[in-house]
């Protein structure tokens, strides 16, 4: 573990871990983030900030969307069993969150699953010990392989392939428009609105689930003008495929949603999908426009 650690110092240069626990992991997490920064790493501490009782899922949460926000970084999240930060994690998409309470687990967590978030129990085991399954854990790389395949069913759940036969081409990275939802295949750091998603750029949003997300737009050319996006970056129209119909099922369906908490469901609205450059689409993340509140006059442009 040692000859690994030291190794990592000079590894280390420009490595960062995200790191979170609750009041029960407080302690431990001092402990690791010295460990890491005296081994190279720069440690981004998401909280919790003392050993008062506060709530594991906003730690394990900041976590989790720091990491998917950035892909290939790593996150470490400890409570008293390490379950409910896992839990947690493993509800951002893009975020492979795993539970280790041995080094053996960890290493393979990191070859076999890619995992991205380490969850330990801080109650469960000595400090010793979680340390040296951090330790594993860092020095493991992902084999890829037939993992590959694998972790990239994982990507897009079971409604996006997860229980289909894989694609012929393996499925982890297909062509930009064939791509499954999933954070780590579809989170575009330079776009805006999955900057938006990962909570990079505030907005206020009116209705949110796992797929979709509804803003008010920034500019707003009617009394109530939200935009609907799916949380996976989809570039436009033009890129939707098979595996994207329960996505686009579920965008409608919240669009009714927001129209009813907007007050506009009865008077009647619109939604507005702009496709390439002639109709005007500027940010190159599907959306839908909901518009209402006033009278809107056809046709549109
Ligand atoms: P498009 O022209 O691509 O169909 O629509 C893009 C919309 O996104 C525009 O109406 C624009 O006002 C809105 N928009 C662009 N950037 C932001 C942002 O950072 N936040 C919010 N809330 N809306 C944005
Ligand atoms: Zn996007």
């Amino acid at each position: 573990m040692e000859e690994g650690g030291r190794m990592r110092v000079e590894m280390g240069t420009g490595m960062r871990v995200e790191i979170g626990s609750d009041h029960r992991g407080y302690p431990l997490k001092a402990r690791l983030s010295a460990w890491l920064r005296e081994r190279g790493w720069e440690v981004n501490d998401h909280g919790c900030e003392s050993a008062e009782s506060c709530d594991y899922p906003e730690f394990a949460f900041r976590v989790a969307r720091a990491v998917a926000a950035s892909p290939g970084s790593l996150g470490v999240l400890m409570c008293g069993s390490g379950i409910g930060m896992s839990i947690a994690a493993n509800k951002v998409r893009g975020v492979r969150a795993a539970l280790c309470l041995t080094p053996r687990m960890a290493t393979l967590s990191r070859q076999h699953n890619d995992a991205n978030v380490l969850a330990l129990g801080a109650d469960l085991l000595p400090e010793a010990e979680n340390l040296a399954i951090l330790s594993a854990w860092l020095e493991a790389k992902f084999e890829g392989g037939r993992h590959e395949r694998r972790v990239g069913m994982l990507a897009g759940g079971p409604s996006a392939g997860g229980a289909k036969p894989p694609a012929p081409d393996g499925g982890r990275a297909p062509a930009a428009g064939a791509r499954p939802s999933g954070e780590e295949a579809s989170m575009d750091p330079d776009c805006v609105f999955c900057r938006i998603v990962a909570g990079g750029i505030p907005a206020d949003k009116v209705f949110e689930d796992e797929a979709v997300l509804a803003f008010r737009d920034i500019h707003p050319s009617a009394p109530a003008h939200v935009l609907l996006i799916p949380k996976a970056h989809i570039a436009s129209l033009n890129e939707l495929a098979p595996q994207h119909d329960a996505l686009l099922g579920r965008l409608m369906r919240a669009a009714k949603e927001v129209a009813a908490r907007e007050g506009i469901a009865g008077k009647g609205y619109r939604l507005v999908g702009n496709c390439g450059r002639e109709a005007g689409q500027e940010v190159m993340h599907i959306h839908f426009h909901l518009l209402g509140g006033r009278p809107l006059g056809w046709p549109p442009g």
